[in-house]
């Protein structure tokens, strides 16, 4: 009963045999020309022009005022949510259903995660699971919100745009507005997915981005924090470089920094990259609405759409059964075939580490989990 799915997707990668994977780099850009360019130059560490040539191009893509070029996407997250102000013992309201890194990020700087619920359409934070969680915990003391049942301070929110899909970001950054909490988006999955016409991650505080090798961009391994806030994008700058004060020789550094700089060498691969990204953008759209046409004739499990009000990049096509036993029998087949196909991720309340955080009711989240599965998304040759 799977078989003809599989026999669709072989057909979509032109792939008849062998294994076609989730998401394959795909570098037939300047890629090459640049890489060489950067060794050629000596310049293969974090100083260099292509370092310089990668932050312009991203706020130029996403119209955000300056981008600040990092090592990955999670120390990304981590030196945003830290900007934004969290301390140690905070806590950070995030979503349940999202890759460890967004819960990572808030851990390493010893503050707790505390998760709500996400919206059955865009896979990501729900606004009214958001001001129901808050309605019962948060309470404003001297203009700072704290959660009363466990007297910490929340001190940052962190939606995460799913697979590419827009959260409703707009309502999500009013209503912690209202409640004095700065918002991070991660934008790890969602570069080139635009909500009302603005790109994701221009609507909180700070955003991120990764480029890790499965993500619609790669440069290896990379990320970038995007502001609109000028002393935010120097001060990322400046703690992501060690917090040195410049001097020629001098080496005196003014509080504990890091070293999270994206090396010249891969800042160059980033740059080829996001040359093509409006042709990937325009392949990956015509791949999902290939889906989208195809599952339409299944009743037993359905393509997901891009929400309304937004405009996807559909990183991931994700595909959503009526049950965990169709889920189940679907992974085991095509991953039996060599189709790599994945469940969504575990929630995180369910991990280990973080099965003791506050968190609130996660009906979407346990639904979901349960029923999703991503299938070849990559950029079609
Ligand atoms: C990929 C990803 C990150 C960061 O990943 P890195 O591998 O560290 O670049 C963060 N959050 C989400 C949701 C991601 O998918």
């Amino acid at each position: 009963m799977y078989q003809p799915i599989l026999e669709f997707i072989r057909n979509l990668y032109t792939t008849p045999k062998g294994s076609i994977f989730l998401h394959e780099p795909l570098f037939i850009g300047n890629e090459r020309k640049y890489v060489l360019d950067a060794i050629d130059s000596t310049f293969v560490s974090s100083i260099g022009e292509y370092v310089n040539r990668f932050e312009k191009m991203m706020a130029e893509i996403t119209g955000a005022k300056y981008a600040v070029a990092l090592v990955n996407g999670t120390a990304a997250l981590q030196v945003a949510i830290q900007l934004a102000g969290v301390k140690r013992e905070d806590e950070v309201i995030t979503q349940a259903l999202t890759f460890i890194a967004t819960a990572n990020a808030t851990s390493y700087l010893g503050a707790t995660p505390h998760f709500v619920d996400v919206d059955l359409d865009t896979l990501g934070m729900s606004p009214k699971s958001l001001r129901i969680r808050l309605e019962e915990i948060a309470e404003i003391r001297d203009g700072q919100c704290f959660n009363k049942q466990t007297n910490k301070r929340i001190s940052a929110c962190v939606p995460m745009h799913t697979f590419g899909f827009p959260v409703r970001i707009d309502e999500i950054v009013s209503i912690c507005e209202e409640y004095h909490i700065p918002v991070v988006e991660d934008a790890a999955e969602s570069l080139g997915s635009y909500y009302k016409g603005k790109h994701t991650g221009t609507f909180g505080k700070l955003a991120t981005f990764s480029f890790n090798g499965n993500k619609t961009v790669t440069c290896g391994g990379g990320g970038a924090i995007i502001t609109d806030d000028e002393e935010l994008a120097k001060r990322a700058k400046y703690i992501t470089t060690t917090a040195k004060i410049p001097h020629r020789w001098e080496f005196v550094h003014s509080e504990i920094g890091y070293n999270f700089r994206m090396p010249n060498l891969n800042a160059a691969l980033a740059c080829a990259q996001l040359e093509q990204l409006d042709s990937y953008m325009e392949n990956k759209r015509e791949t999902a609405d290939k889906y989208q046409k195809y599952f339409s004739t299944f009743d037993f499990v359905k393509h997901l759409k891009e929400p309304t009000d937004s405009k996807a990049n559909y990183w991931l096509n994700a595909i959503q059964f009526e049950d965990k036993n169709h889920r189940d029998k679907f992974l085991e087949f095509s991953n039996g075939q060599g189709i790599m196909t994945r469940p969504v991720w575990r929630l995180m309340n369910k991990l280990e580490m973080f099965k003791d955080v506050p968190t609130g009711k996660l009906e979407n989240s346990e639904f979901l989990e349960s029923r999703i599965v991503n299938i070849p998304s990559s950029v079609r040759k």
